[in-house]
């Protein structure tokens, strides 16, 4: 899950994007609208944590800007707004979600009720509804960031747990390297590095190491597969 944080004052967008890479998620900051709506032209973002009063375009703005331009793409590709904002009047709320944003947060608030509205949004994303995520014998608890196998717990980074959460969220998919990168890691990566291959690789280790030593599948020429 790929985040975009548009937060103009440095301090709190540096805390957030923080806060939220270490719930597992890969994040990019802007600092003004334009920053954000030329990262959101180039990037599949997953969730958008918008603060609405920004220097240059207003957050409201961005929002509908979000919806205009995905409104052709099926539901599961369009990025979930969360607006964050000072603005608590009820009018404002109203406002927002008229604008297509998905949940609303009035400043200031608590990290880790921004962390579960995140995770809320996530789960909205994907087929499943409850909290946890099954595949075969895997079992994802988003909140505490663990993954069972059979009842075993695996060992993950938070990079690795971030991977395997994605294919947890599309079991069966074949799934580009693009797309991993695209969902899984944030900007600050090398583009020139075999990155992916390499955590997979990892992870199947992993996954042996439980029992598990086939689930992700190799498609040539594809990608790769999450098979049950
Ligand atoms: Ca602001």
């Amino acid at each position: 899950m790929r985040v975009l944080v548009v937060e103009d004052e440095p301090d709190l967008a540096k805390a957030l994007t923080e806060g939220i890479r270490r719930d597992g998620y890969a994040v990019d900051t802007a600092l003004t609208g334009e920053e954000a709506l030329d990262k959101l032209s180039a990037v599949p973002y997953d969730i958008v944590c918008l603060d609405l009063n920004l220097p240059d375009i207003d957050g409201r703005e961005v929002c509908r800007r979000i919806n205009a331009e995905t409104s052709r793409l099926d539901d599961s590709d369009t990025p979930r707004v969360l607006i964050l904002t000072a603005r608590d009047s009820l009018a404002d709320r109203v406002a927002g979600l008229d604008d297509g944003a998905d949940d609303y947060l009035v400043k200031p608030f608590d990290l880790a009720e921004l962390l579960a509205r995140i995770r809320a949004l996530s789960r909205r994303r994907s087929v499943h509804s409850g909290a946890l995520v099954e595949v075969g014998a895997l079992k994802l608890d988003p909140r505490r960031m663990e993954v069972m196998a059979d009842g075993e717990m695996i060992d993950l980074t938070a990079r690795e747990f971030a991977l395997l959460r994605y294919f947890m969220l599309y079991p069966g998919e074949v799934l580009a390297s693009e797309r991993l990168l695209d969902h899984v890691w944030d900007e600050n990566i090398d583009p020139f590095t075999n990155t992916v291959r390499v955590t997979i690789s990892k992870l199947r280790k992993k996954l042996a190491g439980v029992g598990q030593p086939e689930m992700i599948e190799t498609v040539v020429g594809s990608g790769y597969r999450l098979v049950a």
